[in-house]
């Protein structure tokens, strides 16, 4: 089933939910989604997913963020600087990369362990 939207974030990868959510049935409590079909299709996938799972996952993609913040950091030849180093631009680039990295690695996550 399919419901319209109420404020929320995405439950696959942490983005504005913009209009649709899943639940099995109504009356059920509904994961909101953003515009983004393969997060519809994850929803659908992954409903029933165990909390300790999913943390797991996150857990995961928070690590894969900061690899991704690191990368950009060894990029700009500042891996071994402080982050007072880094300009604006550079500061709002590295945040960039660390929540890019978050949620592609959440949705491959979702992806490679939903039961269905
Ligand atoms: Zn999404």
């Amino acid at each position: 089933m399919i419901n319209r939207f109420e404020d929320a974030i995405c439950g696959c990868c942490g983005r504005v939910a913009t209009g649709f959510g899943y639940a099995p049935r109504t009356g059920q409590t509904v994961l909101w989604v953003c515009d983004d079909p393969e997060c519809l299709q994850i929803a659908k996938d992954s409903y029933t997913m165990k909390q300790e799972t999913f943390s797991r996952l996150e857990s995961l993609a928070a690590g894969k963020g900061g690899d991704e913040g690191g990368s950009f950091l060894d990029q700009i030849g500042k891996g071994d600087s402080p982050l007072s180093s880094l300009t604006p631009d550079e500061w709002f680039e590295f945040c960039r990369r660390i929540v890019a990295g978050y949620r592609k690695a959440l949705i491959a996550g979702l992806k490679d362990e939903a039961p269905f």
